[in-house]
């Protein structure tokens, strides 16, 4: 038995640029188990800065290495693997890691692809696509080309003092389209008025407007707009998202698998929006092919009944690290019918892309 780390260099084709700063290339954080003549891979959606969160993917690896790596030894259930790392406090892009590898393990070895693995698949992924701020003629126009391949919704991102001039521009061309917006947390509870101006451009929803980890804000400012409240950063575990029902923080969730320490997590948190008359959509940290290989998966789930942020790869690397990257058509992404995530790895491209390596055990 075998598990190994990549760490990757890779370029993007567009910059990408949030309410955190412009991302010019990604580091992803790749592992590789080795087991009985099943191999597999996963990603940590870590970043190499703790931006989006307090992890990034020297603290990932940390953990992995010192604590979590040995509670896969014997190739445990995903949840056996959860429960035993709960001594662990956070640190849920490094537990999805390696709770995806024991996903992809187990399925490999019953032969059967991952979203069939997971039930209730519809076999494909509704896609979305989400666009980073830019000269707003240019964002319109990526719109425009986002429209034409069919995506079935828009969703731009926007910071404090651009939202109103963002949101008008594109609804002046686009006055029916379906659109929404993330702050990515760059809003206070000072800046509801402002917020509820954003109320009559008709937004599927708003996404994640105040701090990463609040709820109650987020509670109070749903009583004041019309615009419906979706949560990314905040939902961190499905007790999280039943709290967050609770209470009126939101009506809609982001899921990110990684977020949420794998893909265990992400059904209970879809299920929890379902029985709340909630809505849910798989969301995405600029993963390569080999992340993205989950979060379809996930995606293709019957509880998920929104689009999601699961772009193909051409999208952001100039080259992927999979050798079958998913093709979109008519705002769809159909699952692999390959065992386990599916995915062909190019690894002559993952040495080359390789600025460090090891091996874990
Ligand atoms: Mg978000």
């Amino acid at each position: 038995m075998k598990l190994e780390y990549y760490l990757l260099d890779m370029p993007l084709i567009v910059p990408f640029k949030t309410s955190f700063g412009t991302d010019v290339n990604r580091k992803p954080l790749i592992f590789r188990l080795e087991h009985n003549g099943i191999v597999s891979y996963s990603e940590s959606v870590t970043d190499q800065d703790p931006f989006y969160s307090y992890e990034d993917n020297d603290t990932a690896l940390h953990v992995i290495k010192r604590y979590l790596a040995q509670n896969i030894k014997d190739v445990p259930d995903p949840e056996e693997f959860l429960t035993r790392s709960s001594n662990i406090k956070g640190h849920n892009m490094a537990k999805a890691a390696l709770e995806m590898l024991l996903y992809d393990y187990r399925a490999r070895e019953m032969g059967k692809p991952l979203h069939e693995f997971l039930g209730d698949s519809r076999g494909y992924a509704n896609v979305g696509i989400s666009i980073g701020m830019d000269d707003i003629n240019k964002m319109i126009k990526r719109i425009d080309d986002a429209l034409k391949l069919k995506y079935k919704r828009i969703k731009v991102k926007i910071m404090k003092g651009e939202e109103l001039k963002i949101v008008s521009a594109i609804r002046d061309v686009y006055p029916d389209i379906n659109l929404s917006v993330d702050a990515n947390s760059d809003y206070t509870e000072k800046d509801f008025e402002l917020l509820k101006k954003l109320d009559k451009f008709n937004l599927v929803y708003i996404e994640q407007p105040l701090y990463h980890d609040d709820l109650i804000y987020h509670a109070r400012l749903a009583r004041e707009i019309s615009t419906p409240i979706c949560l990314d950063e905040s939902i961190t575990s499905p007790e999280k998202a039943q709290k967050a029902f609770d209470i009126g923080a939101c009506s809609v969730i982001n899921i990110k698998p990684g977020r949420v320490s794998g893909l265990t997590n992400s059904l209970k948190i879809a299920r929890i929006a379902r029985e709340n008359n909630g809505h849910v959509w798989i969301g995405g940290m600029l993963e390569t092919g080999v992340g993205r290989s989950y979060n379809i998966a996930m995606a293709s789930n019957k509880l998920i009944d929104y689009p999601g942020d699961t772009s193909p790869n051409s999208k952001y690397y100039i080259r992927d690290i999979v050798k079958n990257p998913y093709n979109m058509e008519d705002g769809i992404i159909k699952d692999y019918n390959g065992a386990g995530n599916g995915i062909e790895i190019d690894e002559e491209l993952i040495n080359k892309y390789a600025v460090e390596r090891g091996v874990i055990f």
